[in-house]
């Protein structure tokens, strides 16, 4: 792993080069989105030359954000930038089809807040404790006295409700509210911004919800709950993926459940999984990195091969080892 670089090294090579490509993973979330609009914004405030890519594009939940069309897939035709900056992205290859659009870089920076992230790059800055990357990119223009006006203030702040479950997860600190109250203070409407993020749904979201809670089931005597998604459901309903982003909630809204499971079978013969906990005893991260996957010890997530049936057995299983269900 790169050793840790300090915010004066990260914020000097954001002056010193022109060209960038700010990136972040697939099926991106809003913390991996509004980082890089924010990002994004700061640094063609610096007069930079910036593409701001994603290989899943700017998602239409999240289009409202400001700069939004900023947000694009990548071209087909490879580009050059001096440096190209992953965001939120525990590995590399997570970056997808973005990275055959740089066709060079000088310098990689990776800016991210997975544990599980072994630190590729040659700027490497990753907090474990920070609950969004969001808020280490707050803490690294306020450092290095980048812009920070209304508009980065909204994408950083989308980014951190986002991934504290609205200030609710335990990784949400003292120092993540007076970040709020800051960018609060630099003009973010927070009633506006939760109603676009929150209360903006599409119909058809609910209508998947509903298709899911019929395939809900219960292990361990109800502390591990599932759910799950053929592609032939998928396809009844219309949903496209990003309308999944937080059902899985609902699992773990539930009394005494610990670990709360999403199984989605995707197109390529794999099955997207996607897990969280209630506690620090029950290590998702550690689990779903059994399969390939990763993410942090309470939201982590696997793609794995094999059929929605299979999949779904030989993770519930690896679960059952961990939170005791045979007990
Ligand atoms: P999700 O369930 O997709 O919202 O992902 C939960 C967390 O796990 C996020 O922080 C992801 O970045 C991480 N994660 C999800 N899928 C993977 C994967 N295939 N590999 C590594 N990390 C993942
Ligand atoms: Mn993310
Ligand atoms: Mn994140």
């Amino acid at each position: 792993m790169a050793t840790q670089s300090s915010f004066a090294e990260i914020g000097n090579a954001l002056r010193k080069h022109q060209r960038f490509a700010i990136l972040s993973h697939v099926r991106p979330d809003g913390d991996a989105l509004g980082s890089q609009l924010a990002l994004g914004l700061c640094l063609k405030q610096l007069g930079k030359e910036v593409k701001i890519w994603n290989g899943d594009g700017l998602l239409e939940k999240y289009s409202f954000l400001a700069g939004g069309s900023l947000l694009t897939e990548p071209p087909g035709q490879p580009e050059e930038f001096d440096v190209a900056i992953a965001l939120d992205t525990a590995t590399y290859e997570r970056l997808g089809t973005p990275l055959k659009a740089v066709h060079s870089a000088t310098l990689w920076i990776n800016i991210d807040h997975h544990p599980s992230n072994p630190g590729y790059g040659d700027l490497v800055y990753i907090d474990p404790i920070a609950p969004a990357t969001g808020q280490i990119l707050f803490e690294l223009i306020r450092s290095e006295n980048l812009p920070l006006d209304s508009d980065i203030a909204e994408n950083l702040f989308a980014a951190i409700t986002t991934d504290t479950g609205s200030f609710q997860y335990p990784n949400t600190t003292a120092r993540t509210f007076e970040i709020a109250a800051e960018l609060v203070r630099c003009g973010v409407d927070v009633g506006r911004l939760s109603q676009q993020l929150y209360e903006s749904y599409p119909r058809r979201r609910v209508e998947l919800l509903r298709a899911l809670l019929t395939t809900m089931r219960f292990e361990g005597g109800g502390r591990v709950a599932s759910f799950k998604l053929s592609l032939a459901m998928a396809a009844k309903i219309g949903a496209t993926p990003e309308d999944n982003e937080g059902l899985i909630d609902h699992l773990r809204a539930i009394k005494g459940v610990i670990v709360a499971v999403f199984f989605e079978e995707l197109a390529d013969g794999k099955v997207r999984v996607s897990m969280r906990s209630k506690s620090e005893a029950a290590d998702v991260c550690a689990i779903c990195q059994r399969f390939g996957g990763g993410g942090h010890k309470l939201a982590a997530g696997a793609r794995v091969r094999g059929s929605l049936t299979e999949v779904e057995s030989q993770v519930l299983e690896a679960i059952c080892d961990v939170v005791n269900c045979h007990a």
